[in-house]
């Protein structure tokens, strides 16, 4: 057997759980010894003398007496038996696991894993981790996944056993086939890491001898990711300086600086010196590559106006892309306030045949100076003049195909993305590698913090009194229905539901609008302007209203079951008031049962920034899949966190530098990064 080989050839693994195995993305050997545990079950076993009440452990003992079942009740019995371990006679009970009876023999020695019950002295068995036959060969109890050891746990799929995988894998692990994968990482930086050779790193990854083997494992397996990512980064910015130049964008300062004075504001210090940055790449003869990120209501949207504008000026057409039709229409109204004197199409599905035709015809023939849409952009069949600058707006939202195909539409365009994910600068720098950077950490003057309350369901009905003298007030106000994110349908229930409740509370006494994803899109949009015009009082909407919309006048937001929500949903929601001069309030109505649900809770009355935020979010879920770095184009690390392996991820990044700067000397490794290609 090769290390290229299917799993399917392995024992155990039959036609229909190859699928489960493919689901996993695993196909080969070489996948399955790649296939790393997220966590371990710790059965190594103690004497209940160490053992404090309701502590979890495993405890070898010899049985003394015969199993017991007693039944009482359908499907219900209770397994007991007594062990004696060391000097100590343990009480062990199963509940409804009559089956394991086979495994309690008089006089034979078995570990069991439980809770340990201080006062009856007993222990309430959840497994049986090992059945001895005799006492003397009990070493094989210690055996790579025994009791001495740290039970692997691996994400499964449906259908799929953890004991299934656990064979199978130590299956290859007996084959001798790890000595076949090769060691990936230069000699010169194992020695200077001190890091486990890779196969050593594989087998402590699946069955560490201890705690510290699996720490040393995971280091290297780490490492390695960071680092072939950052080499892959290195390689993609190599191309990118040796490939195509870009556009140079010619036009006159005096024209920016005349419209940015007939703003109905004055510009932010953040948002001048980030127009500043994307016009200096824009005017170079270098290609644009730059992530704005600003927290929501930073006012991002004229910044990128401006940009589009500049490349108008040089006779470029330019193109921006949002997530929901709700804001390209948005979108479409503010650049054609802005600009009147330009020619602005609007691209979203579901147009007449005739009109789509006739937006198509002007984008093609150069008529058509901007224009706004949605994935209706990146159709085939949408062809443009000189498209000059590219713009996505809410990145998270669009994977990078889709960013790509649009970026082809234009002989090498000029790309801004923006981005309302707080990214810590350092770490945005290094996880965006090849792409350039700007901020807006500033909100614009006059905005007053929201102030954010969480209330329980009991207090609804006195949040809805406060309401409505508030509405009586002019106040607009956003209800959101809860989520669920498993079906649309019970999605658009709750919203109805919701809806019904309130005209029902509030009658004549205010006008409310109902907007839900199922809605067609002129519906939706009409709504939309209603509410904006203040022909509605109430907006009660599904999260289709997280993104990017923009009514100033909207003053409070009300979040039903909020513990449903994750931090950057939440914040993105409460993002929708406090744009305009008016206070604002956001009110979380929950009843959450865990305690990250209250954690949750609790943060976001605490603070507004976006950026705190990020990282308490980070801190309780200790994860990368933060605010959609995940869908941002960015691979899946196994092991490796950006945020938390930071460390390790400035060294890797070093490293691949140097790398590449003695490319000579590393044809292979270089090889191997360019033949996967980049993520693009
Ligand atoms: P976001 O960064 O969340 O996309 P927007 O671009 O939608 O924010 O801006 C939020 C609101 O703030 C809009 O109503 C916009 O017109 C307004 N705005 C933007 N810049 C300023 C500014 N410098 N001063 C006052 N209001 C501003
Ligand atoms: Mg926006």
């Amino acid at each position: 057997m090769k290390l290229t080989d299917s799993v399917q050839f392995l024992k155990g693994v039959g036609p229909k759980s190859v699928e489960n195995f493919h689901k996993l993305g695993i196909f080969t050997v070489q996948d399955l010894l790649l296939y790393f545990p997220f966590r371990y079950e710790d059965f190594a076993s103690r004497s209940v003398f160490e053992l404090v009440d309701g502590e979890k452990a495993t405890i070898i003992g010899t049985v003394v007496t015969p199993a017991n079942v007693q039944y009482y009740g359908f499907k219900r019995n209770r397994l007991s038996f007594k062990i004696k371990e060391g000097e100590a006679v343990v009480a062990v009970s199963f509940f409804n696991q009559p089956y394991l009876a086979d495994k309690v023999e008089v006089g034979k020695e078995i570990a069991v894993y439980g809770k340990w019950e201080q006062a009856k002295q007993q222990l309430m068995g959840m497994k049986v981790v090992a059945q001895v036959s005799s006492p003397e060969t009990g070493s094989n109890v210690n055996s790579r996944y025994g009791v001495d050891g740290l039970e692997p746990v691996y994400h499964l799929t449906a259908g799929m056993k953890q004991s299934q995988l656990v064979k199978v894998i130590h299956q290859v692990f007996e084959s001798d086939l790890l000595s076949e994968l090769p060691e990936n990482l230069p000699e010169f930086l194992i020695k200077k890491y001190r890091l486990m050779n890779r196969q050593e790193a594989v087998l402590a990854m699946h069955f560490p001898e201890d705690m510290e083997a699996h720490k040393q494992a995971l280091r290297r397996v780490k490492f390695e990711e960071l680092f072939m990512f950052q080499l892959k980064l290195q390689a993609l910015k190599n191309k990118e300086k040796s490939g195509r130049a870009g556009l140079e964008v010619v036009f006159e300062q005096g024209e920016i600086d005349q419209k940015i004075s007939e703003l109905p504001f004055e510009l932010t210090g953040a948002q001048l010196s980030a127009l500043s940055e994307i016009l200096t790449d824009m005017k170079s003869p270098y290609h644009m590559n730059r992530l704005l990120q600003g927290d929501v209501g930073s006012g991002k949207t004229v910044v990128a106006s401006l940009a589009m504008y500049a490349a108008c000026l040089a006779n470029f057409q330019a193109a921006i892309m949002v997530p929901t039709e709700i804001l390209a229409r948005q979108h479409f109204a503010n650049l054609k306030a802005l600009f009147p004197e330009l020619q602005i199409s609007l691209l979203v599905s579901g147009l007449k045949v005739a009109e789509r035709r006739e937006i198509l015809a002007d984008l093609v023939s150069g008529h058509t100076h901007m224009v706004v849409g949605t994935h209706a952009l990146i159709q085939e069949g949408v062809d443009f003049y000189n498209l000059g600058l590219v713009i996505t707006d809410e990145q998270h939202r669009f994977g990078v195909n889709q960013r790509k195909i649009l970026r082809e539409k234009g002989q090498n365009p000029d790309v801004l993305i923006m981005t309302a994910t707080p990214i810590p600068r350092t770490l945005a720098i290094t996880a965006f590698g090849d792409m350039d950077v700007s901020i807006i950490d500033e909100l614009p003057k006059g905005r007053q913090p929201i102030t954010t309350r969480w209330v329980k369901h009991e207090q609804f009905s006195e949040v809805l009194s406060w309401i409505k003298a508030d509405v009586a007030k002019d106040s607009q106000v956003y209800f959101i229905s809860p989520l669920i994110e498993e079906s649309e349908t019970l999605d658009l229930k709750n919203a109805e539901a919701l809806f019904a409740e309130l005209n029902e509370y509030f009658g004549l006494f205010a006008k409310i609008g109902l907007l839900h994803g199922k809605m067609k899109n002129d519906e939706k949009d009409q709504i939309m302007q209603e509410f904006k015009a203040k022909k509605l009082d109430i907006l009660v909407s599904t999260t289709v209203i997280e993104v990017g919309v923009d009514v100033p006048n909207a003053t409070i937001m009300v979040i039903m079951d909020a513990d449903r929500f994750g931090i950057s949903q939440l914040h993105q929601l409460r993002g929708r008031v406090g744009r305009g001069t008016k206070k604002s309030y956001a009110i979380l109505v929950a009843n959450p049962n865990s305690d990250s649900g209250k954690q949750r809770m609790k943060i976001m009355t605490e603070t507004q920034n976006g950026f705190i935020l990020a990282e308490e979010d980070l801190k309780m879920r200790g994860s990368g899949d933060i605010f959609g770095l995940r869908q941002s184009g960015l691979p899946e690390f196994i092991a490796a966190d950006l945020v938390n392996d930071y460390n390790i991820l400035e060294v890797a990044r070093k490293e691949a530098v140097e790398i590449f700067k003695n490319a000579d000397e590393f044809p292979d490794l270089i090889a191997q990064v360019i033949v996967d290609g980049g993520f693009d």
